[in-house]
């Protein structure tokens, strides 16, 4: 199995730690506010590629955080507290705030078919933790304090630009990153932050250096270094390669002298309008619930919509786009639910060798998803018999994750509905010219009719 390595930016033969197990962690949501439909991209991203590595049969543990305390809203460690922001905004304490929203973004990962993690692991409940690494960290003579906080001394730590291949001179150079004049280096960033007014905050702990706060990327790596013996993948979007992630590999790395994860991959953006990335704190903030549920879509349209873009491409996001995965879904939906009704017993059938392999050759190749949708296409083709079909594409279904067994029949238009019921009439009648001119009707408004021994509609 291949996947694209941001650490070496290329495609490696995929090698498990131990063998046929793999430690997966993802960055999970900050929860101060709904998920959007950008940030679901990357976790249907991430679940294709768990749900991968079990098809190749490896037992996965699958750890996601769930942001609820800070972090700030620039990846500077400056400006306002998202949680203590969204806690105001809904005159709610940040506790309440921040289960309110987890539990909406569960339910997201419901609708679409996302797999939960084996953990899931609250920074709240993991500051003893993240207060311990930096113990650790200040052991090694590799932070300082200053006014606001005590921070991390990039400086220190040589492979400080292994993820993001960024040139580190320009970016010392670039003074305007600068925001903090005490700050040793441009990117040094904070471990700790002090609250200004000490009882002013609704999220503060006590700690060695004094109350405050966890800076943003230590949670990440307290929480991988409790949960995680084999740190083999660590995800997250394109955003938190310069940042987030190359903060957590500095801290984690100085603190144990091991490598932290052999790989990094990371999904690109979902764009709205000319390329422009679809962001929180943006008017372009879309959720699942108000561009697909209150529309009475199927919120599965969206994976399916997701799943037709490779992941390190980035996606445009329309309502054209949306309608186009809606017909494709339900094409495809209808033809899996035609075979069924057709076929009696699946024990009966057999997973077509010769398909899988070329499945899972395209899945293992850095999960191309797209292309492994036009294997789907050519199974139905084929000269398989309808049994195997239906049992290959239902195999092919577990990497998908697109409910192909159980998608309803969306209900047809009431036309369509009166003129199927005058064609039953004929037939029963055995008025074979009649129900003829009605099948030949309902194809003229783009539906198709299969007799059977169950007759079959669905739109063409
Ligand atoms: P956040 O809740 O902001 O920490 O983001 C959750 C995840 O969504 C992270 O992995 C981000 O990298 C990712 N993300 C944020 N914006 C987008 C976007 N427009 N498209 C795809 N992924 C995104
Ligand atoms: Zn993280």
């Amino acid at each position: 199995m291949k996947l694209y390595n941001t650490l070496t930016r290329k495609k490696e033969e995929f090698k498990s730690i131990k063998n046929k197990e793999v430690g997966l962690y993802t960055c999970g949501p900050t929860v101060y506010n709904y998920a959007h439909l950008g940030n679901l991209r990357t976790y249907i991203f991430e679940d294709i590629l768990k749900r991968v590595l079990e098809y190749n049969n490896y037992k996965v543990c699958h750890v996601m955080n769930i942001t609820d305390v800070g972090h700030l809203t620039s990846d500077e460690d400056e400006g306002e507290d998202k949680m203590e922001k969204g806690a105001s905004r809904e005159g709610k304490t940040a506790q309440e705030i921040a289960e309110f929203f987890t539990d909406a973004f569960k339910l997201d990962m419901k609708y679409l078919n996302i797999k939960e993690p084996t953990i899931w692991a609250k920074v709240t409940d993991n500051i003893p933790e993240q207060i311990d690494l930096i113990k650790v960290l200040e052991e090694k003579g590799v932070t300082y304090k200053i006014s606001d906080g005590i921070y991390f001394d990039t400086s220190k730590f040589s492979d400080y630009n292994k993820l993001s291949h960024l040139d580190l001179n320009s970016l010392k150079e670039g003074a305007r990153v600068e925001k903090n004049i005490e700050k040793r280096n441009a990117t040094d960033f904070a471990l700790w932050k002090f609250s200004e007014v000490p009882g002013e905050r609704q999220q503060e702990w006590e700690s060695p250096w004094g109350i405050g706060f966890p800076g943003w990327a230590i949670e990440c790596s307290a929480i991988c270094l409790k949960y995680l013996k084999n740190q083999d993948i660590h995800c997250g979007g394109i955003d938190h390669i310069n940042v987030h992630h190359t903060n957590e590999i500095a801290q984690s790395e100085t603190a144990t002298g091991k490598k932290f994860f052999n790989y990094w991959m990371h999904g690109d953006f979902l764009n709205i309008t000319g390329g422009k990335k679809m962001a929180k704190s943006d008017d372009n903030f879309l959720t699942l619930e108000n561009a697909l549920i209150r529309k009475n879509i199927n919120p599965l349209v969206y994976r399916f919509a997701a799943l037709q873009t490779h992941y390190r491409k980035p996606m445009e996001y329309s309502g054209e786009s949306i309608r186009n995965a809606e017909n494709g879904l339900m094409n495809l939906a209808n033809k899996v639910r035609n075979l069924k009704y057709k076929v009696d017993n699946l024990k009966n059938y057999k997973i077509s060798d010769e398909y899988k392999k070329i499945f899972l050759s395209t899945v293992n190749d850095d999960l191309n998803i797209p292309q492994a949708l036009a294997v789907v296409q050519e199974v139905l083709k084929s000269d398989l018999s309808k049994g195997d079909k239906l049992v290959t594409i239902l195999d092919f279904d577990k990497v998908l994750g697109l409910n192909l067994d159980e998608q309803k029949d969306k209900k047809l238009p009431k036309d369509i509905i009166a003129l199927i019921a005058k064609r039953k009439i004929a037939r029963n009648e055995k008025d074979w010219s009649l129900a003829d001119k009605l099948r030949d009707e309902i194809q003229e408004k783009g539906y198709i009719v299969e007799d059977g021994e169950k007759m079959v509609v669905y739109k063409s």
